[in-house]
């Protein structure tokens, strides 16, 4: 049977919990155990495909094509978990299920409340993952902060789940922020003592308090903690800001929170050793050897969670290329007012992210016109390699006003178009070309050269597609169509001959990027932008 490691948190939200339970299932994996991480969220949403960047940032696609919480990617990376749609519970979910179940008359002749209804349905989502993914340990991470109206449901089905799984099969973990106050010069753990409070209100006494902090908490201050939370001493942990969120796994294991977990759910594994991330990705973080620059042209650039992945698939390309990382994020939209040269002069490669809208998009073409014009390493991912042809097909090939239908629905020059099976589409939500779909890459190309493979799989969020109508006149010039999707005979990835490294792709390979395994792409790219004069 599967044991239960439940996070919630307190005080303010944005405490890393997601980080911290990726981190907690790395340790528990190089102990030997086969671990899976679930996140709860509980806005009423289905799920965040619909959402704008801005108000919930990155949308993380797993290989089944669900559109999830970008927590879901800091699980992948961290671990080695394959997660499905059924790793994201959302409140929109349990009750789309509960209603559904409803009309069809599972509940006859009983009124449908929260509890049990609502909380059973809760309970059985997770324990489903648990036993369908066959793991040691099931990490459950609830959205939120304690106190929410919303997040009540969630909290009162790990409650109960607690109480049936009983004694080592359980625990709580609450994280909370012990701010530092500069004018006292101390800091204070009444934020912590509410927070608990509010958890024990509801029944949950938590087993172990991780404390985000400035600097390592002294063990007075622990001490303290544990006497008011009612927690014993050695379950109260200093989770201390880092420079780089790789440290966590490592700092949590030096502080003995593996042991802490392994004691209170009575764990039978190994010792495990973090000697290997620590030599492969934590070294070359600390020691890099060179520095390089990439500029991100976007449009969601002032939210830092926007482009989460596209973030750390090219830290990890750095990683591998033993490199300092600089990103210049670069508003699409700037580039219009301002011109290109201002941004993009200096930096040693452009990077065109995905996105959705009109909004920003010649800046985009008008940087990569700059990347292709001046042979700067140039990586263009989904609306990136979207806008790429737009810019070839306007400048090389002549086509005037060439454009995505996307963009100008009567364009002369519809060089992307919709997928056919998009045209009668409506509905929003989950309806895109989503998830994971063969590629087939041509030998001799550039991409087949980074990949080292013919035949590859990539994950995919988008309507629309390059429209074939154009392929052999724009095949003449120096593009090439180097990945081809072989059931559908869809155009997946694009290079260019005569440019130091110019690719761009229709999917999204920055969901498959490790700190310690970089996407073949992003290695690629941040080694050419390295070779760069
Ligand atoms: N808006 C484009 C499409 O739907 C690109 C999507 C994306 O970049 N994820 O095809």
């Amino acid at each position: 049977m599967a044991k239960y490691i439940f996070v919630t948190g307190g005080v303010v939200s944005s405490l890393g919990k997601g980080i911290a339970s990726a981190s907690i299932g790395k340790i528990l994996e190089s102990k030997g155990l086969k671990v899976t991480l679930i996140k709860c969220d509980p806005y009423i949403n289905v799920d965040p495909g619909t959402m704008n960047p801005f108000q919930h940032g990155e949308v993380y696609v797993t290989d089944d094509g669900a559109e999830t919480d970008l927590d879901l990617g800091h699980y992948e990376r961290f671990t080695n978990a394959k997660l499905t749609k059924d790793n994201n519970i959302t409140t929109g979910k349990i009750y789309y299920s509960v209603i559904a179940k409803e009309r069809k008359g599972d509940y006859l002749g009983k009124t449908v409340q929260i509890i049990p209804h609502i909380t059973n349905e809760i309970k059985n989502s997770i324990k489903k993952v648990a036993l369908s993914q066959k793991v040691d340990v099931v990490i459950v991470e609830i959205g939120g902060t304690v106190g929410d109206i919303e997040s009540l449901p969630f909290l009162e089905a790990i409650r109960q789940l607690k109480l049936e799984l009983g004694k080592d099969y359980a625990i709580n973990i609450h994280v909370t922020l012990v701010p530092f106050i500069k004018t006292a010069g101390e800091i204070k753990t009444k934020p912590t003592q509410h927070s608990v409070g509010t958890l024990r209100e509801i029944g949950i006494i938590p087993d172990i308090i991780l404390c985000r902090t400035e600097k390592a908490l002294s063990k007075e201050a622990r001490d303290k903690i544990a006497l008011f939370c009612n927690v014993d001493k050695e379950a109260v942990v200093s989770a201390v800001d880092v420079k780089s969120i790789y440290e966590v796994p490592f700092n949590f294991k030096q502080d003995g929170l593996d042991k802490l977990v392994e004691r209170l759910l009575n764990l039978k594994c190994e010792e495990g050793s973090l000697a290997c991330w620590q030599e492969e990705v934590l070294k070359p973080i600390k020691h890099p050897q060179k520095e390089v620059e990439i500029a991100v042209v976007g449009k969601y650039i002032t939210l830092q969670d926007a482009y989460k992945s596209i973030y750390e698939a090219l830290s990890h390309g750095a990683i591998a290329n033993k490199a300092k990382l600089i990103i210049k994020k670069v508003d699409s939209e700037d580039i219009e007012k301002n011109g290109v040269e201002k941004y993009l002069s200096k930096v040693k490669g452009v990077l065109v992210p995905g996105g959705f809208g009109l909004r920003g998009i010649e800046g985009k073409i008008a940087a990569i016109r700059f990347a292709r014009e001046n042979k700067i390493p140039f990586f263009g991912i989904c609306l990136g390699m979207q806008v790429a042809v737009v810019e070839y097909a306007r400048n090389l090939c002549g086509f005037k006003n060439a454009n995505s239908t996307e963009f100008n629905k009567s364009t002369k020059y519809p060089v992307i178009s919709l997928l056919e099976e998009q045209k009668a589409v409506q509905a929003k939500g989950a309806t895109m070309r989503l998830g994971a779909y063969d590629c087939k890459l041509k030998k001799n190309t550039a991409a087949h050269k980074v990949y080292k493979k013919e035949k590859i799989s990539e994950r995919h969020r988008h309507r629309y597609e390059f429209n074939n109508k154009y392929k052999e006149i724009m095949e003449k010039k120096d593009l090439v169509f180097s990945g081809i999707n072989p059931q559908r005979n869809l155009v997946e990835v694009i290079e260019l001959k005569n440019h130091p490294w110019f690719i761009a792709c229709q999917f999204h390979p920055e969901f498959k990027s490790k700190p310690d395994c970089a996407h073949p792409l992003f290695k690629g790219f941040i080694s050419a932008a390295l070779s760069q004069k």
